[in-house]
Protein backbone atom coordinates (compact mmCIF):
# COMPACT_ATOMS: atom_id res chain seq x y z
CA UNK A 1 0.00 0.00 0.00
CA UNK A 2 1.71 3.50 -1.13
CA UNK A 3 2.68 5.84 2.12
CA UNK A 4 -0.05 8.70 3.02
CA UNK A 5 0.89 11.41 1.52
CA UNK A 6 -1.01 14.38 3.92
CA UNK A 7 -1.72 18.40 3.02
CA UNK A 8 -1.55 20.57 5.90
CA UNK A 9 -2.81 23.99 5.99
CA UNK A 10 -1.78 26.66 8.10
CA UNK A 11 -3.59 29.54 8.37
CA UNK A 12 -1.74 33.13 8.69
CA UNK A 13 -2.78 33.30 11.94
CA UNK A 14 -1.82 29.74 12.89
CA UNK A 15 2.38 30.59 13.13
CA UNK A 16 2.51 28.30 16.57
CA UNK A 17 5.90 26.65 16.21
CA UNK A 18 5.71 24.91 19.37
CA UNK A 19 2.50 23.43 17.59
CA UNK A 20 2.72 19.29 17.60
CA UNK A 21 2.97 19.13 13.86
CA UNK A 22 6.02 21.11 13.57
CA UNK A 23 7.79 18.85 16.25
CA UNK A 24 9.48 16.81 13.63
CA UNK A 25 10.15 17.05 9.90
CA UNK A 26 7.98 13.80 7.95
CA UNK A 27 8.78 13.52 4.34
CA UNK A 28 4.57 12.46 3.85
CA UNK A 29 3.66 15.81 5.25
CA UNK A 30 3.96 18.55 3.16
CA UNK A 31 2.62 22.21 4.77
CA UNK A 32 1.14 25.13 2.74
CA UNK A 33 0.55 28.86 3.07
CA UNK A 34 -0.92 31.10 1.09
CA UNK A 35 -1.50 34.64 0.78
CA UNK A 36 -4.82 35.19 -1.15
CA UNK A 37 -7.43 37.76 -1.73
CA UNK A 38 -9.77 36.54 0.12
CA UNK A 39 -8.48 37.32 3.34
CA UNK A 40 -7.00 40.47 1.95
CA UNK A 41 -10.56 41.87 0.82
CA UNK A 42 -13.13 40.63 3.76
CA UNK A 43 -12.50 44.48 4.84
CA UNK A 44 -10.36 46.78 4.05
CA UNK A 45 -7.38 46.23 6.23
CA UNK A 46 -4.38 48.60 7.77
CA UNK A 47 -1.79 48.25 5.40
CA UNK A 48 0.30 47.79 8.30
CA UNK A 49 -1.94 44.82 9.17
CA UNK A 50 -1.75 42.88 5.86
CA UNK A 51 2.18 43.58 5.41
CA UNK A 52 3.17 42.00 9.15
CA UNK A 53 0.93 39.07 8.32
CA UNK A 54 2.69 37.95 5.33
CA UNK A 55 6.03 39.10 6.91
CA UNK A 56 4.90 36.61 9.67
CA UNK A 57 3.87 33.99 7.20
CA UNK A 58 6.97 34.34 4.87
CA UNK A 59 9.21 33.86 8.13
CA UNK A 60 7.36 30.76 9.41
CA UNK A 61 7.48 29.36 6.04
CA UNK A 62 11.58 29.91 6.30
CA UNK A 63 11.97 28.75 9.76
CA UNK A 64 9.23 25.16 8.59
CA UNK A 65 11.65 24.82 5.60
CA UNK A 66 14.78 25.58 7.84
CA UNK A 67 14.18 22.38 10.70
CA UNK A 68 13.33 20.28 7.50
CA UNK A 69 9.94 20.34 6.92
CA UNK A 70 7.80 20.55 3.03
CA UNK A 71 6.59 23.62 2.56
CA UNK A 72 4.63 25.35 -0.35
CA UNK A 73 4.21 28.81 -0.12
CA UNK A 74 2.04 31.30 -2.20
CA UNK A 75 2.92 34.30 -2.63
CA UNK A 76 -0.13 36.98 -3.59
CA UNK A 77 0.99 37.75 -7.18
CA UNK A 78 2.17 34.16 -7.74
CA UNK A 79 0.79 32.81 -10.78
CA UNK A 80 -0.44 29.93 -9.36
CA UNK A 81 -2.81 30.81 -6.80
CA UNK A 82 -6.29 30.32 -6.89
CA UNK A 83 -6.40 33.58 -4.41
CA UNK A 84 -8.76 31.31 -2.55
CA UNK A 85 -8.23 28.75 -0.03
CA UNK A 86 -10.94 26.17 -1.88
CA UNK A 87 -9.17 27.05 -5.05
CA UNK A 88 -5.62 26.25 -3.83
CA UNK A 89 -6.10 23.49 -2.06
CA UNK A 90 -8.17 22.24 -4.71
CA UNK A 91 -5.27 22.22 -7.18
CA UNK A 92 -2.37 21.03 -4.63
CA UNK A 93 -4.76 17.86 -4.21
CA UNK A 94 -4.98 17.25 -7.56
CA UNK A 95 -1.48 18.24 -8.46
CA UNK A 96 0.56 16.11 -6.14
CA UNK A 97 -1.11 13.39 -5.60
CA UNK A 98 -2.14 13.66 -1.59
CA UNK A 99 -3.77 11.53 -0.21
CA UNK A 100 -5.43 13.18 3.06
CA UNK A 101 -5.88 16.84 4.09
CA UNK A 102 -5.46 18.20 7.51
CA UNK A 103 -5.77 22.06 8.82
CA UNK A 104 -6.31 23.79 12.36
CA UNK A 105 -8.86 24.22 13.87
CA UNK A 106 -9.61 27.82 12.87
CA UNK A 107 -10.31 30.76 15.23
CA UNK A 108 -13.00 32.51 12.92
CA UNK A 109 -16.83 31.27 12.18
CA UNK A 110 -16.34 32.29 8.67
CA UNK A 111 -13.33 30.04 7.91
CA UNK A 112 -14.36 27.22 10.21
CA UNK A 113 -17.67 27.00 7.84
CA UNK A 114 -15.66 27.44 4.72
CA UNK A 115 -13.32 24.46 5.82
CA UNK A 116 -15.78 22.10 6.63
CA UNK A 117 -17.67 23.04 3.58
CA UNK A 118 -14.60 22.40 1.35
CA UNK A 119 -13.64 19.40 3.75
CA UNK A 120 -16.99 17.44 2.36
CA UNK A 121 -16.39 18.36 -1.19
CA UNK A 122 -12.63 17.27 -1.47
CA UNK A 123 -12.05 13.48 -2.72
CA UNK A 124 -9.48 12.36 0.29
CA UNK A 125 -9.89 11.78 4.06
CA UNK A 126 -9.76 14.96 5.27
CA UNK A 127 -9.31 16.14 9.39
CA UNK A 128 -9.51 18.98 11.81
CA UNK A 129 -6.52 19.23 14.42
CA UNK A 130 -6.55 21.54 17.11
CA UNK A 131 -4.67 24.28 17.00
CA UNK A 132 -3.12 23.91 20.42
CA UNK A 133 -3.19 27.47 21.44
CA UNK A 134 -5.71 28.39 24.05
CA UNK A 135 -6.54 27.51 27.43
CA UNK A 136 -9.86 26.38 27.14
CA UNK A 137 -11.86 24.78 24.30
CA UNK A 138 -14.01 27.02 22.31
CA UNK A 139 -17.55 25.98 23.42
CA UNK A 140 -16.05 25.87 27.46
CA UNK A 141 -17.51 29.28 28.15
CA UNK A 142 -20.66 28.00 27.23
CA UNK A 143 -20.97 25.53 29.79
CA UNK A 144 -19.32 27.45 32.39
CA UNK A 145 -22.84 29.34 31.73
CA UNK A 146 -25.13 27.34 31.27
CA UNK A 147 -28.37 28.40 32.90
CA UNK A 148 -27.14 31.55 33.31
CA UNK A 149 -28.26 35.08 31.96
CA UNK A 150 -25.79 36.95 31.45
CA UNK A 151 -21.76 36.26 31.29
CA UNK A 152 -19.62 37.59 34.35
CA UNK A 153 -16.53 37.57 33.30
CA UNK A 154 -15.72 38.16 36.87
CA UNK A 155 -16.70 34.38 37.61
CA UNK A 156 -15.14 33.08 34.93
CA UNK A 157 -12.04 34.60 35.42
CA UNK A 158 -11.52 33.66 39.13
CA UNK A 159 -12.81 29.58 37.87
CA UNK A 160 -9.57 30.16 35.27
CA UNK A 161 -6.98 31.16 37.87
CA UNK A 162 -8.40 28.46 40.45
CA UNK A 163 -8.15 26.35 37.71
CA UNK A 164 -4.60 26.79 36.36
CA UNK A 165 -3.18 27.60 39.92
CA UNK A 166 -2.27 30.92 38.62
CA UNK A 167 -1.71 34.00 41.28
CA UNK A 168 -2.82 31.45 43.89
CA UNK A 169 -2.32 30.77 47.25
CA UNK A 170 -3.76 27.90 48.33
CA UNK A 171 -7.76 28.08 47.46
CA UNK A 172 -6.92 31.86 48.03
CA UNK A 173 -6.20 34.73 45.65
CA UNK A 174 -2.74 35.90 46.27
CA UNK A 175 -2.89 39.43 48.46
CA UNK A 176 -5.98 38.35 49.39
CA UNK A 177 -8.17 39.81 46.64
CA UNK A 178 -9.33 38.73 43.16
CA UNK A 179 -8.85 42.32 42.01
CA UNK A 180 -7.21 45.32 42.70
CA UNK A 181 -9.19 47.88 40.50
CA UNK A 182 -8.77 50.61 43.15
CA UNK A 183 -5.36 51.00 43.20
CA UNK A 184 -5.32 50.65 39.07
CA UNK A 185 -6.86 52.26 36.41
CA UNK A 186 -5.09 55.63 37.71
CA UNK A 187 -4.86 58.97 34.91
CA UNK A 188 -1.37 59.34 33.82
CA UNK A 189 0.05 61.44 36.23
CA UNK A 190 3.82 61.42 35.21
CA UNK A 191 5.17 59.88 38.04
CA UNK A 192 6.69 56.94 36.73
CA UNK A 193 8.61 57.90 32.98
CA UNK A 194 7.35 56.12 30.38
CA UNK A 195 10.09 53.83 28.55
CA UNK A 196 11.22 53.90 25.46
CA UNK A 197 9.24 51.26 23.43
CA UNK A 198 11.00 48.26 20.87
CA UNK A 199 10.34 48.68 17.98
CA UNK A 200 11.37 46.58 15.03
CA UNK A 201 12.65 47.73 11.78
CA UNK A 202 11.41 45.22 9.63
CA UNK A 203 12.26 45.99 5.62
CA UNK A 204 8.72 44.65 4.34
CA UNK A 205 9.24 47.30 0.69
CA UNK A 206 8.73 43.96 -1.06
CA UNK A 207 5.73 42.81 0.64
CA UNK A 208 4.17 46.19 -0.07
CA UNK A 209 5.22 46.52 -3.35
CA UNK A 210 3.18 43.26 -4.56
CA UNK A 211 0.50 44.53 -2.04
CA UNK A 212 -0.28 47.87 -4.31
CA UNK A 213 0.85 46.15 -7.48
CA UNK A 214 -2.00 43.97 -6.51
CA UNK A 215 -4.75 46.90 -6.28
CA UNK A 216 -5.68 45.67 -2.80
CA UNK A 217 -7.24 48.51 -1.15
CA UNK A 218 -5.99 49.10 2.54
CA UNK A 219 -5.95 52.11 5.32
CA UNK A 220 -3.67 53.96 7.43
CA UNK A 221 0.41 54.50 6.90
CA UNK A 222 3.31 52.57 6.63
CA UNK A 223 7.01 52.73 6.99
CA UNK A 224 7.78 50.07 4.87
CA UNK A 225 11.42 50.46 5.38
CA UNK A 226 10.62 49.76 9.15
CA UNK A 227 7.98 47.64 10.07
CA UNK A 228 7.50 48.19 14.01
CA UNK A 229 5.77 44.89 14.64
CA UNK A 230 7.04 41.29 15.51
CA UNK A 231 7.34 39.47 12.26
CA UNK A 232 8.94 36.39 14.15
CA UNK A 233 9.43 33.95 17.06
CA UNK A 234 12.33 35.22 17.97
CA UNK A 235 11.01 39.22 18.02
CA UNK A 236 8.16 38.22 19.81
CA UNK A 237 10.16 36.70 22.68
CA UNK A 238 12.34 39.79 22.63
CA UNK A 239 8.94 42.16 22.55
CA UNK A 240 7.88 39.78 25.59
CA UNK A 241 10.83 40.30 27.54
CA UNK A 242 11.13 44.28 27.39
CA UNK A 243 7.37 43.95 28.36
CA UNK A 244 7.65 42.21 31.73
CA UNK A 245 11.20 44.24 32.23
CA UNK A 246 10.08 47.71 31.94
CA UNK A 247 6.14 48.32 31.30
CA UNK A 248 4.83 45.56 33.65
CA UNK A 249 5.97 47.43 36.84
CA UNK A 250 3.60 50.03 36.10
CA UNK A 251 0.78 48.52 33.63
CA UNK A 252 -2.08 48.20 36.21
CA UNK A 253 -1.89 51.50 37.76
CA UNK A 254 -2.04 53.42 34.16
CA UNK A 255 -3.89 50.59 32.11
CA UNK A 256 -6.82 53.05 31.43
CA UNK A 257 -5.02 55.92 31.17
CA UNK A 258 -4.97 58.04 28.12
CA UNK A 259 -1.67 60.42 26.79
CA UNK A 260 -2.22 62.52 23.60
CA UNK A 261 1.50 62.21 22.86
CA UNK A 262 2.10 58.60 23.91
CA UNK A 263 0.35 55.98 21.79
CA UNK A 264 1.67 52.53 23.32
CA UNK A 265 1.84 54.01 27.97
CA UNK A 266 2.75 51.02 29.20
CA UNK A 267 0.80 48.21 27.43
CA UNK A 268 2.34 45.30 26.00
CA UNK A 269 1.69 45.86 22.36
CA UNK A 270 1.80 41.90 22.26
CA UNK A 271 -1.82 41.25 20.82
CA UNK A 272 -0.55 40.41 17.11
CA UNK A 273 1.90 38.22 18.48
CA UNK A 274 -0.83 36.70 20.31
CA UNK A 275 -3.31 36.64 18.20
CA UNK A 276 -1.08 35.19 15.04
CA UNK A 277 -0.01 32.92 17.47
CA UNK A 278 3.41 33.24 17.45
CA UNK A 279 3.28 34.17 21.18
CA UNK A 280 1.03 31.12 23.59
CA UNK A 281 -1.00 32.85 26.07
CA UNK A 282 0.88 30.15 29.10
CA UNK A 283 3.66 31.33 28.16
CA UNK A 284 3.20 34.95 28.35
CA UNK A 285 1.71 34.28 31.52
CA UNK A 286 4.66 32.34 33.18
CA UNK A 287 6.67 34.76 32.13
CA UNK A 288 5.07 38.03 33.42
CA UNK A 289 4.17 36.23 36.81
CA UNK A 290 8.41 34.67 36.93
CA UNK A 291 8.90 38.77 36.57
CA UNK A 292 7.16 39.28 39.43
CA UNK A 293 8.58 36.74 41.43
CA UNK A 294 11.50 37.45 40.55
CA UNK A 295 10.99 41.67 41.28
CA UNK A 296 8.57 41.48 44.11
CA UNK A 297 9.63 44.71 45.57
CA UNK A 298 9.91 46.67 41.90
CA UNK A 299 6.32 44.88 40.63
CA UNK A 300 3.14 45.20 42.99
CA UNK A 301 0.31 42.29 42.73
CA UNK A 302 -1.74 44.81 41.63
CA UNK A 303 0.41 45.14 38.41
CA UNK A 304 0.85 41.84 37.82
CA UNK A 305 -2.83 40.79 38.74
CA UNK A 306 -3.88 43.83 36.18
CA UNK A 307 -2.20 41.90 33.53
CA UNK A 308 -2.46 38.69 33.69
CA UNK A 309 -6.56 39.40 33.96
CA UNK A 310 -6.11 40.71 30.37
CA UNK A 311 -4.69 37.30 28.92
CA UNK A 312 -6.33 34.91 31.35
CA UNK A 313 -9.52 36.31 31.82
CA UNK A 314 -10.41 38.78 29.03
CA UNK A 315 -8.88 36.85 25.90
CA UNK A 316 -9.88 33.44 26.80
CA UNK A 317 -13.34 34.71 27.88
CA UNK A 318 -13.70 37.05 24.82
CA UNK A 319 -13.05 34.21 22.54
CA UNK A 320 -15.78 31.97 25.07
CA UNK A 321 -18.31 34.58 23.95
CA UNK A 322 -17.64 34.92 20.58
CA UNK A 323 -18.18 31.34 20.03
CA UNK A 324 -21.00 30.81 22.07
CA UNK A 325 -22.62 33.34 20.80
CA UNK A 326 -21.74 33.25 16.81
CA UNK A 327 -23.50 33.50 14.24
CA UNK A 328 -26.40 35.15 15.82
CA UNK A 329 -23.93 37.87 17.47
CA UNK A 330 -22.73 39.32 13.95
CA UNK A 331 -26.37 40.40 13.51
CA UNK A 332 -26.91 41.88 17.25
CA UNK A 333 -28.45 45.58 17.13
CA UNK A 334 -30.21 46.10 20.04
CA UNK A 335 -30.33 49.22 20.45
CA UNK A 336 -31.50 49.37 16.10
CA UNK A 337 -29.06 51.88 15.25
CA UNK A 338 -28.71 52.98 11.60
CA UNK A 339 -26.46 55.96 11.24
CA UNK A 340 -23.55 55.66 9.19
CA UNK A 341 -19.68 56.02 10.50
CA UNK A 342 -18.47 59.22 10.23
CA UNK A 343 -16.25 60.02 7.82
CA UNK A 344 -13.55 61.28 10.75
CA UNK A 345 -12.72 57.91 11.23
CA UNK A 346 -11.25 57.06 8.09
CA UNK A 347 -8.85 60.44 7.77
CA UNK A 348 -8.51 61.42 11.75
CA UNK A 349 -9.71 64.81 10.82
CA UNK A 350 -12.13 66.34 13.15
CA UNK A 351 -11.91 69.45 15.62
CA UNK A 352 -12.53 66.82 18.55
CA UNK A 353 -9.09 66.38 19.66
CA UNK A 354 -9.64 62.41 21.57
CA UNK A 355 -11.10 61.25 18.12
CA UNK A 356 -8.45 62.90 15.98
CA UNK A 357 -5.68 61.91 18.61
CA UNK A 358 -6.91 58.46 18.91
CA UNK A 359 -7.81 57.86 15.13
CA UNK A 360 -4.79 59.35 14.06
CA UNK A 361 -2.55 57.23 15.90
CA UNK A 362 -4.26 54.24 14.32
CA UNK A 363 -4.21 54.93 11.12
CA UNK A 364 -0.72 55.58 11.93
CA UNK A 365 0.45 52.74 13.82
CA UNK A 366 -2.63 50.31 13.39
CA UNK A 367 -2.49 50.25 17.14
CA UNK A 368 -4.76 52.12 20.31
CA UNK A 369 -4.80 50.77 23.60
CA UNK A 370 -8.27 49.12 25.15
CA UNK A 371 -9.58 52.17 26.27
CA UNK A 372 -9.01 54.46 23.58
CA UNK A 373 -10.86 51.50 21.93
CA UNK A 374 -13.71 51.47 24.45
CA UNK A 375 -14.08 55.01 25.66
CA UNK A 376 -12.89 57.32 22.57
CA UNK A 377 -13.73 55.55 19.17
CA UNK A 378 -16.35 52.44 20.57
CA UNK A 379 -18.21 55.97 23.16
CA UNK A 380 -18.51 58.02 20.42
CA UNK A 381 -19.78 55.78 17.65
CA UNK A 382 -22.59 54.09 20.19
CA UNK A 383 -23.54 58.16 21.13
CA UNK A 384 -23.46 58.69 17.71
CA UNK A 385 -26.45 55.78 16.72
CA UNK A 386 -24.07 54.25 14.04
CA UNK A 387 -25.07 51.26 12.67
CA UNK A 388 -22.54 48.25 14.51
CA UNK A 389 -21.90 46.38 11.15
CA UNK A 390 -20.09 49.84 10.37
CA UNK A 391 -18.55 49.53 13.97
CA UNK A 392 -17.07 46.45 13.09
CA UNK A 393 -16.26 46.63 9.64
CA UNK A 394 -13.74 49.60 10.97
CA UNK A 395 -12.56 48.03 14.38
CA UNK A 396 -11.61 44.74 11.84
CA UNK A 397 -9.97 46.47 9.00
CA UNK A 398 -7.85 49.31 11.07
CA UNK A 399 -5.99 47.45 13.72
CA UNK A 400 -3.04 45.04 13.49
CA UNK A 401 -4.18 42.41 16.31
CA UNK A 402 -8.10 42.44 14.54
CA UNK A 403 -9.64 38.87 14.11
CA UNK A 404 -13.32 38.64 13.92
CA UNK A 405 -13.15 36.18 17.13
CA UNK A 406 -11.72 38.79 19.30
CA UNK A 407 -13.11 42.04 17.47
CA UNK A 408 -16.26 41.27 17.07
CA UNK A 409 -17.77 40.22 20.90
CA UNK A 410 -15.11 43.28 21.97
CA UNK A 411 -17.03 45.84 19.42
CA UNK A 412 -20.53 44.38 18.65
CA UNK A 413 -20.85 43.04 22.56
CA UNK A 414 -18.40 44.97 25.07
CA UNK A 415 -18.79 48.29 22.87
CA UNK A 416 -21.71 48.71 20.87
CA UNK A 417 -24.04 46.78 23.58
CA UNK A 418 -25.57 45.67 20.67
CA UNK A 419 -25.87 42.21 22.38
CA UNK A 420 -28.43 43.84 25.25
CA UNK A 421 -25.95 43.06 27.65
CA UNK A 422 -25.01 39.58 27.72
CA UNK A 423 -21.54 40.57 28.19
CA UNK A 424 -21.59 43.82 30.00
CA UNK A 425 -24.23 44.83 32.95
CA UNK A 426 -24.06 48.72 30.69
CA UNK A 427 -23.60 50.61 28.01
CA UNK A 428 -19.82 51.71 28.10
CA UNK A 429 -21.28 55.63 27.53
CA UNK A 430 -19.69 58.23 28.41
CA UNK A 431 -19.74 61.93 28.16
CA UNK A 432 -16.75 64.26 28.18
CA UNK A 433 -15.79 64.31 32.20
CA UNK A 434 -14.47 61.04 31.69
CA UNK A 435 -12.14 61.15 28.85
CA UNK A 436 -11.07 64.75 30.59
CA UNK A 437 -10.51 62.45 33.80
CA UNK A 438 -8.58 60.21 32.17
CA UNK A 439 -6.59 61.68 29.29
CA UNK A 440 -5.30 64.91 28.50
CA UNK A 441 -7.06 65.41 25.45
CA UNK A 442 -9.63 67.98 26.45
CA UNK A 443 -6.75 70.61 27.67
CA UNK A 444 -6.24 71.40 23.57
CA UNK A 445 -9.23 70.65 21.81
CA UNK A 446 -11.50 72.91 20.30
CA UNK A 447 -14.07 72.26 22.16
CA UNK A 448 -14.96 72.95 26.12
CA UNK A 449 -15.49 69.69 27.63
CA UNK A 450 -17.51 71.34 30.59
CA UNK A 451 -20.38 73.01 28.41
CA UNK A 452 -23.54 70.88 27.25
CA UNK A 453 -24.82 73.35 24.74
CA UNK A 454 -23.83 76.78 23.30
CA UNK A 455 -21.02 77.23 21.36
CA UNK A 456 -18.54 74.68 21.06
CA UNK A 457 -20.09 72.59 23.39
CA UNK A 458 -18.21 69.08 23.86
CA UNK A 459 -20.28 66.83 21.20
CA UNK A 460 -19.80 63.98 24.12
CA UNK A 461 -22.01 66.05 26.57
CA UNK A 462 -25.14 66.54 24.54
CA UNK A 463 -24.85 63.46 22.55
CA UNK A 464 -24.43 61.87 25.87
CA UNK A 465 -28.10 62.72 27.11
CA UNK A 466 -29.50 62.53 23.38
CA UNK A 467 -28.72 58.72 23.41
CA UNK A 468 -30.33 58.15 27.01
CA UNK A 469 -33.44 60.21 25.85
CA UNK A 470 -33.81 58.23 22.83
CA UNK A 471 -33.49 55.10 24.75
CA UNK A 472 -34.88 55.27 27.90
CA UNK A 473 -37.16 52.36 27.45
CA UNK A 474 -34.44 50.30 27.03
CA UNK A 475 -32.25 51.54 29.86
CA UNK A 476 -33.86 53.11 32.51
CA UNK A 477 -34.48 49.79 34.44
CA UNK A 478 -30.83 48.88 34.31
CA UNK A 479 -29.64 49.40 37.89
CA UNK A 480 -26.52 50.74 36.66
CA UNK A 481 -27.98 53.03 34.25
CA UNK A 482 -31.46 54.20 35.98
CA UNK A 483 -29.97 56.90 38.39
CA UNK A 484 -28.78 58.93 34.96
CA UNK A 485 -32.50 59.31 34.38
CA UNK A 486 -32.87 60.70 38.11
CA UNK A 487 -29.92 62.91 37.30
CA UNK A 488 -31.62 64.42 33.54
CA UNK A 489 -35.06 64.29 34.87
CA UNK A 490 -34.36 66.83 37.67
CA UNK A 491 -32.65 69.48 34.79
CA UNK A 492 -34.37 71.89 33.48
CA UNK A 493 -36.95 71.63 31.07
CA UNK A 494 -35.08 74.86 28.88
CA UNK A 495 -31.97 73.04 29.39
CA UNK A 496 -33.45 69.57 28.03
CA UNK A 497 -34.36 70.96 25.47
CA UNK A 498 -31.27 72.97 24.32
CA UNK A 499 -29.52 69.86 25.34
CA UNK A 500 -31.39 67.63 22.55
CA UNK A 501 -31.32 70.67 20.28
CA UNK A 502 -27.49 70.96 20.42
CA UNK A 503 -27.52 66.83 19.86
CA UNK A 504 -29.87 66.99 17.10
CA UNK A 505 -27.77 69.82 15.34
CA UNK A 506 -24.37 67.71 15.97
CA UNK A 507 -26.10 64.01 14.59
CA UNK A 508 -26.78 66.56 11.62
CA UNK A 509 -23.37 67.74 10.52
CA UNK A 510 -21.59 64.88 12.24
CA UNK A 511 -19.22 64.21 9.42
CA UNK A 512 -17.86 68.20 10.06
CA UNK A 513 -17.53 68.06 13.94
C1 LIG B 1 -13.89 48.06 20.50
C2 LIG B 1 -12.74 47.14 20.81
C3 LIG B 1 -12.20 46.35 19.81
C4 LIG B 1 -11.14 45.48 20.11
N1 LIG B 1 -10.65 44.70 19.11
C5 LIG B 1 -9.64 43.83 19.38
C6 LIG B 1 -9.09 43.02 18.35
O1 LIG B 1 -9.52 43.07 17.21
N2 LIG B 1 -8.08 42.18 18.67
C7 LIG B 1 -7.58 42.11 19.95
O2 LIG B 1 -6.65 41.35 20.18
N3 LIG B 1 -8.09 42.85 20.93
C8 LIG B 1 -9.08 43.72 20.69
N4 LIG B 1 -9.58 44.49 21.70
C9 LIG B 1 -9.10 44.29 23.08
C10 LIG B 1 -7.91 45.16 23.49
O3 LIG B 1 -8.21 46.51 23.27
C11 LIG B 1 -6.62 44.78 22.76
O4 LIG B 1 -6.37 43.41 22.95
C12 LIG B 1 -5.42 45.54 23.30
O5 LIG B 1 -5.64 46.92 23.20
C13 LIG B 1 -4.17 45.14 22.54
O6 LIG B 1 -3.08 45.90 22.95
P1 LIG B 1 -1.94 45.31 23.90
O7 LIG B 1 -1.39 44.07 23.31
O8 LIG B 1 -0.96 46.42 24.15
O9 LIG B 1 -2.76 44.96 25.20
P2 LIG B 1 -2.42 45.00 26.74
O10 LIG B 1 -3.19 46.10 27.35
O11 LIG B 1 -0.96 44.98 26.98
O12 LIG B 1 -3.06 43.64 27.26
C14 LIG B 1 -2.37 42.41 27.14
C15 LIG B 1 -3.11 41.42 26.30
O13 LIG B 1 -4.33 41.08 26.92
C16 LIG B 1 -5.27 40.70 25.93
N5 LIG B 1 -6.48 41.53 26.11
C17 LIG B 1 -6.62 42.65 26.82
N6 LIG B 1 -7.90 43.08 26.78
C18 LIG B 1 -8.58 42.21 26.00
C19 LIG B 1 -9.92 42.12 25.58
N7 LIG B 1 -10.85 43.01 25.94
N8 LIG B 1 -10.25 41.09 24.78
C20 LIG B 1 -9.34 40.18 24.41
N9 LIG B 1 -8.04 40.23 24.77
C21 LIG B 1 -7.67 41.22 25.58
C22 LIG B 1 -4.65 40.98 24.57
O14 LIG B 1 -4.20 39.76 24.04
C23 LIG B 1 -3.48 41.89 24.91
O15 LIG B 1 -2.41 41.74 24.02
C24 LIG B 1 -10.62 45.40 21.43
C25 LIG B 1 -11.17 46.20 22.41
C26 LIG B 1 -12.22 47.07 22.12
C27 LIG B 1 -12.80 47.91 23.21
S1 LIG C 1 -13.55 68.37 24.89
FE1 LIG C 1 -14.81 66.72 24.17
S2 LIG C 1 -14.21 66.42 22.04
FE2 LIG C 1 -12.63 67.62 23.03
S3 LIG C 1 -11.12 66.13 23.72
FE3 LIG C 1 -12.50 66.49 25.43
S4 LIG C 1 -14.03 64.91 25.23
FE4 LIG C 1 -12.98 65.02 23.27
Amino acid sequence: MPKQKTLRLILGDQLNESHSWFQKPDKNVSFVLMEIRQETEYVVHHIQKVAAFFAAMRAFAKRLRGIGHQVTYLKLDDRQNHQTIAGNIGELLKGKKFNRFEYLQPDEFRLDLQLRELSESLPVPCEMLDSEHFLTGRMELEDFFAGKKRYLMESFYRWMRKRFDILMDGKKPVGDQWNFDQKNRHAYDGKVPVPEPLLFENNVNAICKTIRKAKVATIGEIKADRLIWPVSRDQTLKLLKSFVTHFLPAFGTYEDAIVANNWHLFHSRLSFALNTKMLHPREVIEAAVAAWKKKSGDIEIHQIEGFVRQILGWREYMRGIYWTLMPDLEAMNFFDQKAALPKFYWTGETRMNCLRCAIGQSLKHAYAHHIQRLMVTGNFALLAGVHPDAVDEWYLGIYIDAIQWVELPNTRAMSQFADGGLVATKPYISSAKYIQKMSDYCDSCDYDWKKRNGDLACPFNSLYWHFLHRHRRRLEKNPRVGMMYRVWDRMKNNEKKAVLNKAAAYLQEIDHL
